[in-house]
């Protein structure tokens, strides 16, 4: 689409936006932004905009929005918000920052969704490809802004790509070389009027614009994912921590495989991975199908696999203290992402779990907890739920911060326990986000004596 002296108006002033608007004002279109939050807040955006000449407003969003050939909206901005539903009545057409910069992507697009794990697959995507030899990208949520890199990336190159749900809500061409749904569980109800239906079929549209050249990386442990895919022309490789696949990438006797209509190959075994539990296993074999489908030697992905040392913030060992291991997974923000981590260890625990409360229902981790955790500290805003929850259960002590919890963890733990801060809780009742928690509870650990 030609762009140049179009008036495009951006939606939210955060990374995704400051990038859309950075591009737009490149490729000689007129960029708007508006964003509803403080000037206090937007301190960064505002003097990127000011330098950059480009016009914005803050603090509310005004009528000048309209005046516009399209909208291109941040994944932050609830798809039924009133600036939206408005735009939506003016009949202009909304699209997404991912939408918006793959139209300028030469290269190809690896979008990688699903509720959990996101971010880890990514990384280990980018990684992966990069150790091999390909030159990829990272992009999305982690890292940079997609409309920051897709300028950049050349024919034979590689995105590797976050994708949220959100993002995908506002696609028209998106068209990736591979798409990746690495399972879908109830998060963002709210963003979904508390719809699953509607939250799968957000992620499924991932593979709405994809042909029979690209391919689709599915779960196929996870039923709805198999069941949404069916009749789409693109090719499907499954991955798998149960089963033998035909075609796709699977578990079995502890090693990784990787199968080709049938024709199989032995690519490592679990302990080659550096990153620990059950659910990288699943990201390790969903990147090992993109791996193998582009033919990468398997030298390399193991070796890849071997020296990728996780993300920050994701069961994130800190360290090893009187026999004692810390290990930081703030962005354990639901509780799906808890029972994850308890799977992860075979030790005694030491939880830290609490924070601001997402609706959350403790019954799928309760039998876990009685099994591994010796006991909980209980913080935050959600501190006397989770003692109400589990007070009855096992030892749980209400504390009025991290530093202190790691403080009573400290002298309480037995040598050959884990202290384990995965809160099931989003953190902004006493954080500015899980990953101010997360160096908060790090900085706390370092300081143990
Ligand atoms: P996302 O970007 O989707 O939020 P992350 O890689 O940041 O995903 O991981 C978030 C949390 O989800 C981690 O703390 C981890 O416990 C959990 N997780 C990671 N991968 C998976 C997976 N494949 N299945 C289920 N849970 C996972």
């Amino acid at each position: 689409m030609e762009i140049r002296n179009k008036k495009i108006s951006i939606i939210g002033a955060v990374r995704s936006g400051i990038g859309t608007a950075k591009l737009v004002k490149k490729i000689g279109g007129v960029p708007f932004v508006s964003d509803s939050g403080t000037k206090e807040n937007l301190k960064d955006a505002i003097s990127i905009f000011d330098e950059l000449g480009i016009s914005f407003e803050y603090g509310n969003h005004s009528d000048r929005i309209y005046d516009c050939d399209f909208i291109v909206t941040s994944p932050g901005v609830p798809t039924d918000s009133p600036v939206l539903k408005k735009a939506v009545e003016r009949k202009i057409k909304i699209y997404s920052e991912v939408e918006f910069a793959s139209w300028f992507c030469k290269g190809k697009i690896i979008s990688i969704t699903g509720t959990n794990g996101k971010t880890t697959t990514t990384a280990l995507m980018n990684y992966t490809l990069n150790e091999c030899g390909l030159k990829s990208y990272e992009a999305g949520n982690i890292g940079k802004a997609f409309t920051e890199i897709a300028p950049l990336v050349n024919e034979n190159e590689f995105v590797s790509l976050e994708t949220s749900s959100f993002q995908l809500d506002f696609i028209d061409r998106f068209k990736p070389f591979f798409s990746l749904i690495l399972n879908i569980t109830p998060d963002h109800m709210d963003r979904y009027n508390n719809s699953f239906d509607e939250y799968i079929a957000s992620k499924i549209k991932i593979t709405d614009n994809q042909d029979e050249d690209d391919f689709f990386v599915y779960n196929a442990d996870d039923n709805l994912t198999f069941a949404t895919m069916q009749n789409k022309r693109v090719q499907k490789l499954g991955f798998s921590l149960k089963k033998e696949l035909h075609v796709g990438a699977y578990l079995k006797n502890s090693k990784l495989y990787f199968a080709w209509f049938g024709s199989v190959t032995e690519i490592c075994s679990v302990d080659d991975l550096f990153i620990k539990g059950e659910h990288n296993i699943a990201n390790a074999l969903a990147v090992l199908a993109v791996a193998k489908t582009l033919n990468l030697p398997n030298q390399k992905i193991r070796n890849a696999f071997k020296t990728f040392k996780g993300v920050e913030h994701r069961i994130e060992f800190v360290k090893e203290l009187n026999g004692v291991e810390y290990y930081n997974d703030s962005k354990a923000t639901n509780v799906d992402s808890v029972l994850v981590a308890l799977r992860t260890f075979n030790k005694p625990l030491y939880l830290i779990l609490g924070g601001k409360d997402k609706g959350n229902n403790y019954d799928q981790i309760k039998d876990l907890v009685i099994k591994h955790v010796k006991k909980i500290y209980a913080i935050g805003s959600s501190a006397q739920k989770v003692y109400d929850y589990f007070g009855s259960i096992v030892q749980t002590e209400k504390k009025e911060s991290l530093e202190s919890c790691v403080i009573a963890a400290c002298k309480e733990a037995e040598p050959g326990s884990v202290v384990l801060l995965s809160p099931a809780c989003a953190s902004f009742d006493m954080f500015n986000n899980y990953e101010h928690r997360g160096k908060v509870f790090k900085q706390a650990v370092n300081d143990l004596k």
